[in-house]
């Protein structure tokens, strides 16, 4: 009987479950909803119940559609949203709902520690710049309005995390997760004292740190009889979605690097010791083992600028009328404009920006506009600054000495061969298609627990799996005009930050 792996990926809008093959193949895949509340402007949170019905939920469904007995399964594993406070009592029950990413509510919180340590000392000793998204501050923020909660906490946890310990009755989570918690010394891959002093948070709360291809526990009787898994059933710490993606996109030695161009966007590459930028604009995350890790500068609204313009400016009716869809039209109309749009530019920051410029103030304009521009123009110019937006992250990482070549991509936006051309050129790398393009952090998750059981012998032997479907080269001629319109892009941003204070003001 063919061993089978279970992943499951935990994101914001419900869980993802698919039954892999150890060849990366797809034998079966499941989905499973929960709500999101937002009980205030910026709160954001979860009931990590929900988790544990949508795991039980998409596990059945697909032990029922693949028709794959429980006993085939050799492991499961996790990839899961990042940067949560999610307090659990001795026995494991949720003691709130989870406070997660998207929640900004403790940014009084992430002042207040940024007086009691400074807040490059954090940048330095987490990889990550201070600040409310993280953790930490979330923690901080239990703690002085819900004290009562705080006192009852046994563990913070993610939500790949919580669902681990129901299955298996242990709790911990790995290297990827913590350090996108703004508490761990990712040098040393342990938690921070010297943060955790200054923020106030007890050590006892924090769960122990495992390389993601551990093994956690096993499935217990209880859980068992809940899924339909078999008792005994090897579990998988897994990573947090960012590390399971960097994995799935097969990118795991130095020299390697990826763009996810999904509605927000990354780039990525892997090093053997944090990448520290003098400018802050990039972070470092811990990846699936010990001193390995990933670098990466992280935009708002990329694939989100194109869907902006989609639903706000496309021509309702012509775009999308040919069957295909709107995004297939937009690119059409886009294709034979010329690089750098005929002297029009868009700067992608619909909602601020992170890397480069961490500027939340910041916002979206055409600049350059002229009566020969049409809506096409728009379009090219929309995908070319999101490319040059990107392109000021590879050379932030250039400039700290981070050597790569070919860039692979992942996420919805990779589906569009203009748009892959266009970020070919401006990056002056080559732009490398997969063949799990959408899966690719499912494929990560699946990769630590094959690992984790020994499917196979590591990383480096799993990510063959991974296998590139197209590259798209940099045509040299284009070179000159894009580097004038990234040049006129960057000294745009400069010029307007100003204006945006201003405007930010209103
Ligand atoms: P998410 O990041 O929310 O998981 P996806 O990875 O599916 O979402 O990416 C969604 C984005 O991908 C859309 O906002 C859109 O900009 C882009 N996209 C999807 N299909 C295409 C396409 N055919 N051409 C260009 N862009 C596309």
């Amino acid at each position: 009987m063919e061993t089978l792996i279970l992943a499951h990926d935990i994101g914001t809008t419900g869980d993802k479950a698919t039954l892999f093959r150890p060849d990366g193949t797809i034998r079966a895949s499941s989905f499973a909803a929960y709500p999101t509340s937002y009980p205030k402007p910026g709160w954001a949170e979860q009931d990590a119940d929900d988790y544990w019905r949508a795991f039980c939920a998409a596990t059945r469904d697909l032990l029922a559609k693949s028709g794959a007995p429980p006993s085939s399964i050799g492991v499961i594993s996790f990839s899961g949203q990042m940067m949560a406070a999610l307090p659990v009592d001795g026995a494991g029950a949720a003691l709130r709902p989870s406070i997660i990413w998207a929640d900004q509510r403790s940014s009084g919180e992430a002042a207040d520690l940024g007086s009691r340590v400074s807040p490059g000392r954090v940048y330095t000793l987490t990889g990550h710049r201070l600040n409310a998204s993280y953790s930490g501050t979330k923690i901080m923020w239990i703690r002085k309005h819900e004290p009562e909660v705080y006192g009852r906490t046994a563990k913070f946890l993610h939500a790949k995390d919580f669902l681990v310990l129901r299955l298996t009755g242990i709790a911990g989570t790995d290297l990827s997760d913590a350090s996108g918690m703004n508490l761990l010394d990712i040098e040393s891959g342990s938690w921070s004292e010297e943060i955790l002093d200054a923020a106030g948070i007890r050590r006892d709360l924090l769960p122990e740190v495992h390389e993601a291809a551990t093994v956690a526990g096993t499935v217990t009787a209880d859980a068992g009889r809940a899924t339909g898994l078999l008792q005994g059933t090897p579990v998988v710490i897994g990573g947090g979605d960012g590390a399971c993606a960097t994995c799935g996109a097969g990118v795991v030695s130095e020299g390697d690097a990826y763009i996810c161009l999904g509605t927000s966007a990354w780039l990525a590459t892997v090093s053997t010791k944090p990448l520290r930028d003098p400018l802050q604009r990039t972070n470092t995350f811990c990846y699936f083992r010990r001193g390995q890790y990933f670098p990466c500068g992280s935009m708002q609204a990329a694939g989100g600028s194109l869907q902006w313009f989609a639903e706000t400016l496309a021509e309702k009716g012509k775009e999308g009328a040919a069957g295909g869809s709107v995004y297939d039209a937009l690119e059409r109309s886009a294709r034979d404009i010329a690089p750098g749009s005929e002297g029009l530019l868009f700067l992608p920051y619909l909602i601020g920006e992170r890397s480069p410029w961490w500027n939340p103030e910041a916002r979206a304009c055409f600049v350059g506009l002229s009566l020969k521009h049409g809506r096409a123009h728009m379009v090219r110019a929309v995908m070319e600054g999101v490319a040059f937006n990107m392109r000021l992250i590879a050379d932030a990482f250039s400039e700290q000495g981070m050597r790569f070549g070919r860039v692979r991509m992942i996420g919805g936006g990779a589906r569009s061969g203009t748009w892959r051309q266009i970020f070919a050129d401006v990056l002056e790398r080559p732009i490398a298609t997969l063949t799990f393009m959408e899966e690719a952090t499912s494929i990560g998750a699946a990769i630590a627990g094959g690992v984790g059981i020994g499917l196979y012998s590591g990383i480096e032997e799993a990510v063959r799996i991974v296998k590139e479907t197209s590259s798209t080269v940099p045509e040299p001629s284009r070179s000159p005009a894009y580097r004038r319109s990234l040049d006129a892009f960057r000294r745009c941003y400069e010029q307007m930050v100003p204006v945006f204070s201003m405007l930010a003001a209103e």
